[in-house]
């Protein structure tokens, strides 16, 4: 579904990321867990077109996109749920979730937002509300099934437990699990990094702009502890 290879990404004069390469199968949940600044928010902006990379290529179901803008990924099948939700505060929960649909042309877009409903009840609860009264773990929610609206085949999601109280993290990762289930291709960014490792098909670690590790399950959690505390370490340095 996806090759990552050799991929370079820089801002300006820093270099964010040190030519990574990486792959995600169809159907595999693959995480990505590093510490702040690792650079795990730029892999997910080059994937979905809004960095260029400087160097390598990134290519979706054997098409290189390095140049592609982000509606042509989406396009592709490619859904990302962002950092920090940015859901439109101002907009109803139905609006946003409409929002997500809006490359697509077919009319099945209101039973989407049915089976949305469905699946996240309190989305239900709050169709009509301004999405800026919900809290954290309910923006989450619809920041997902916004995504899910454009029928994505490869889901991003930019550490989506992030400021959960326990059980809305919980939620979350049942709900990854969930998707993975129903065929959905995921790459999975998160700092829980336990939780990702222990979930995931394959988790790898990244420091300082490198992939430092790949993880195959719980027994690796020992070295990846070590690789994050290297990866510190090695941005302190
Ligand atoms: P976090 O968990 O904090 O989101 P991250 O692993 O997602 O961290 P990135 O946000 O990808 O890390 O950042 C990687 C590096 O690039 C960091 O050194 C960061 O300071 C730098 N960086 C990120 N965005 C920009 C930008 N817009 N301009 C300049 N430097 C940036």
């Amino acid at each position: 579904m996806l090759r990552v290879d050799s991929l370079e990404v820089r801002y300006g004069r820093l270099t964010a990321l040190h030519g990574i390469s990486f792959e995600v199968g169809s159907g595999e949940c693959v995480g990505l867990i590093g510490a702040n600044g690792a650079g795990k928010t730029t892999t997910l902006s080059a994937i979905a077109g809004v960095l260029t990379p400087a160097a390598g290529t990134i290519e979706l179901e054997g098409a290189i996109v390095n140049r592609e803008a982000p509606e042509a990924i989406v396009r592709r099948g490619v859904a990302l749920v962002p950092e920090g939700r940015r859901i439109f505060t101002t907009l109803s929960v139905e609006e946003n979730l409409r929002i997500g649909a809006s490359i697509r042309g077919d009319d099945e877009i209101a039973a989407d937002v049915e089976r949305m409903m469905e699946r996240f009840p309190v989305l239900r609860r709050y169709a009509g509300t301004h999405a800026g009264k919900l809290s954290g773990g309910e923006q989450q929610q619809l920041a997902i099934a916004r995504a899910l609206m454009s029928r994505p085949r490869l889901l991003l999601l930019d550490e989506p437990s992030l400021g959960l109280a326990p059980l809305m993290v919980d939620l979350v990762f049942d709900l990854v699990a969930q998707l993975r289930e129903e065929g959905i291709t995921i790459l999975l960014v998160e700092q829980n990094g336990r939780r990702t490792v222990e979930l995931a098909d394959r988790t790898y670690v990244l420091a300082s702009g490198s992939i430092v590790l790949t993880a195959t399950g719980p027994e690796d959690l020992g070295e990846v502890e070590r690789a994050y505390f290297g990866g510190d370490a090695a941005v302190e340095a």
